[in-house]
């Protein structure tokens, strides 16, 4: 993997004159921390802390009386008083104004493999320009990457990186898209926003890789610039998202039914946990209701769990378990299921649900072979749902 030094480096004069004004004149606002990459997957970045924090006006809050305000970007609605910041940690009340702490404090970033988000119908074999930043709206005790999605975002290193900067390293290291990624990226809306409004001028797509935890409005307001999304969808039951995730599922359920009433191409990840939300039952009543609601098309990825964060009592799921799962999906009506985070396994690759026919072979998180020919199955014709060129990724408008 590439230095991260090197992520965010100044644009060549041939690069400015590549990329047009609005990416060249963005200038060196980056810090001076000295940044190397770490070996938990995410890219954060090493060195000295961000200089106090990057403050920026929120979107989607209300004034309150006593200068209170409340967030309405998530479902948490959080009532902030003057000087207190939301749930997230990374929004602040200053002095009846909300304001976001994270616009461009990047705190990780790497150029990984699409599938590694992981939407497998998606630009299969390109890459993604990761990124994230301090913070989450909810705290799941298995999160990998708590160190920095559990965190302020003045307990992080981080760089600030105008969009301007992002968009440009994205197109200079030859990635059609930049992947929103992870932290939870509805806490940095702000920035993800602009920037991928940004990158869509650029010829650049943006995907966000999320906990689906967001509200309706700025969800469709933020479609507009998206390419793609893929959801965490934890369980089926509201017990788990209460007890391991401080969250809801329904506020879940209602963001994938607006994704499918946008018409955006999204792809759903359930991590499967021993004892916790591995019985057939749950699953086959969650498939049951994708298949009802978002339709069969709809790619689930059942992956396995490993010990982590304050989760380290539970074994690694089975690889029979994630076997188990994929098939009740699949006789539940699902075109799409696979087993994740079980290197070379059959179930990783994509095989067309019309005939059954390998399209796509996938070795680990790369695509070895990739058989489409036009988004269609060359040997029965069957159009394979999913987003297989820049120029219909781009194409892409909300419905509603
Ligand atoms: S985005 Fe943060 S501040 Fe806003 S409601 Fe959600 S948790 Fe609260």
């Amino acid at each position: 993997m590439e230095c991260l030094e090197n992520l965010f480096a100044e644009p060549t004069r041939r690069d400015v004159l590549r990329w047009g004004v609005a990416c060249g004149a963005a200038g060196v606002l980056c810090d001076s921390a000295a940044v190397a990459q770490d070996t938990a997957g995410t890219g954060a970045l090493e060195g000295p802390k961000l200089e106090g924090v990057a403050r920026h006006e929120a979107l989607f809050w209300e004034e309150l009386a006593d200068r209170k305000v409340k967030c309405t970007l998530c479902p948490r609605e959080c009532e902030v008083a003057d000087v207190e910041r939301g749930y997230c940690g990374v929004r602040e009340n200053q002095g009846g104004r909300y304001q976001t702490l994270v616009y461009g404090a990047l705190c990780s970033a790497n150029v990984d493999p699409i599938e590694k988000k992981p939407l497998f119908h998606y630009l299969p074999g390109t890459t993604a320009f990761s990124i994230a930043t301090a913070g989450c709206n909810i705290e799941c005790v298995f999160c990998q990457n708590w160190r920095i999605s559990q965190f302020r975002p003045e307990q992080v290193p981080s760089r600030h990186v105008p969009a301007e900067r992002l968009v440009g390293s994205c197109r200079s290291h030859g990635s059609p898209t930049i992947a929103y990624t992870y932290s939870e990226p509805t806490v940095f809306y702000e920035y993800m926003h602009d920037s991928a409004a940004l990158a869509r001028r650029h010829g650049i797509g943006s995907v966000m890789i999320s906990n689906g935890y967001i509200q309706d409005k700025p969800l469709r307001q933020l479609c507009r610039h998206l390419t793609g999304v893929k959801v965490d969808l934890k369980a089926f039951t509201e017990t788990f998202y209460v007890d391991h995730c401080a969250g809801e599922l329904k506020p879940v359920l209602e963001t994938l039914e607006t994704l499918k009433d946008i018409g955006i191409w999204f792809e759903l990840v359930v991590l499967i946990i021993p004892t916790l939300n591995d019985s057939s039952d749950e699953i086959r009543r969650m498939s049951r209701w994708v298949v009802k609601h978002l339709g069969p098309d709809v790619p689930m990825h059942f992956t396995r769990f490993h010990p982590t964060y304050r989760m380290t009592n539970l074994p690694r799921t089975p690889v029979s378990t994630i076997e188990r799962c994929r098939q009740v999906a699949f006789d539940a009506g699902v075109h799409y299921a696979y087993a994740g985070n079980v290197a070379m396994h059959p179930g990783e690759n994509t095989y067309c649900h019309g005939c059954r026919h390998e399209l796509i072979r996938r070795v680990g998180m790369q695509t070895a072979s990739n058989r489409l020919k036009d988004g269609k199955c060359p040997k029965c014709g069957t159009a394979i749902p999913g987003v297989w060129s820049q120029e219909q990724a781009l194409a892409f408008s909300p419905r509603s």
